[in-house]
């Protein structure tokens, strides 16, 4: 991220970390807020192709062609995720630190689920095809048995937080490119279940406090080999486009300055700090 955003959001971290899943939490207490983290693109259409010729949509032409119920089952992720956007250009207009990182986040959270493959099909949790589980398998098991080895930083890969032009067809291209990935996630798994007919594919996994039925940790291992690199390349693509959009609300807002007085704070700190290392 470019000045001031770099500095602005590494000093908000500890906040953005905090509220990272607040989006997951709403859905408790506000009735709408679980349509917002999917879209159930098979529902459209079965066929990739056609999916591309029917979005981007405009949320009005969609209405008019589908009517609201159905649009809000199938889920509006994309165009959740374009609106949040839009909010975050006006949070940054208002200079308000606290606007700004609560738009921040939950554009982050929106963009990020639509990265999952499985966020984007009405089979989401492979109960259409007898592969309940695998939601947690890709999105919690995966990562969390990785992360180690995962190299996520977008430098690393030659990526920087660039201009979008077009945001909209940007959220709708990574969306269409996310449900392309769908049907390796299910055959993978369907193949590592062939390869463990006499193996347990379900155990209890205990996480912090709670003990849950998941994949087991040889099931674990062996899909992950099977996928590759899938899971990690989703994760890099999601950064990159959750920096892409915090620099491009940013641009569209007239590049405002951010937090004039933490800069101040911590640079008087610095100084401090330089003098009692002296
Ligand atoms: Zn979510």
């Amino acid at each position: 991220m470019p000045h001031p955003l770099h500095a602005f959001f590494k000093q908000h971290r500890p906040w953005l970390n905090d509220h990272a899943l607040d989006a997951d939490i709403r859905k408790h207490s506000i009735k709408d807020e679980k349509y917002r983290h999917y879209i159930d693109l098979d529902s459209y259409h079965e066929e990739l192709d056609s999916l591309q010729s029917i979005f981007p949509l405009s949320w009005s032409m969609a209405i008019e062609q589908w009517g609201m119920d159905s649009i809000q089952h199938h889920g509006v992720g994309p165009w959740h995720a374009h609106l949040e956007y839009l909010r975050l250009i006006n949070a940054y207009r208002t200079a308000d630190t606290a606007r700004i990182l609560r738009h921040a986040i939950d554009l982050a959270h929106y963009v990020s689920d639509l990265h999952v493959p499985l966020h984007t099909t009405k089979n989401y949790n492979g109960q259409d095809t007898n592969q309940e589980g695998i939601h947690a398998l890709w999105e919690t098991q995966i990562p969390e048995a990785f992360q180690e080895i995962f190299n996520l930083h977008p430098r690393s890969h030659g990526l920087e937080a660039e201009w979008i032009e077009s945001v909209d067809g940007f959220i709708w291209m990574r969306t269409l490119d996310s449900h392309s990935l769908a049907p390796l996630v299910f055959s993978h798994e369907i193949d590592v279940r062939r390869e463990f007919e006499s193996k347990a594919i379900d155990a209890y996994i205990i996480r912090g406090r709670i003990r849950q039925l998941m994949r087991s940790e040889e099931f674990v291992q062996a899909y992950y080999l099977k996928i590759g690199p899938q899971v990690e390349s989703q994760m890099i693509k999601s950064i990159h486009a959750v920096s892409s959009l915090w620099f491009s609300a940013w641009v569209e807002a007239g590049q405002p300055e951010l937090g004039p007085y933490n800069a101040d704070h911590r640079s008087r700190f610095k100084k401090m700090l330089d003098w009692w290392l002296k």
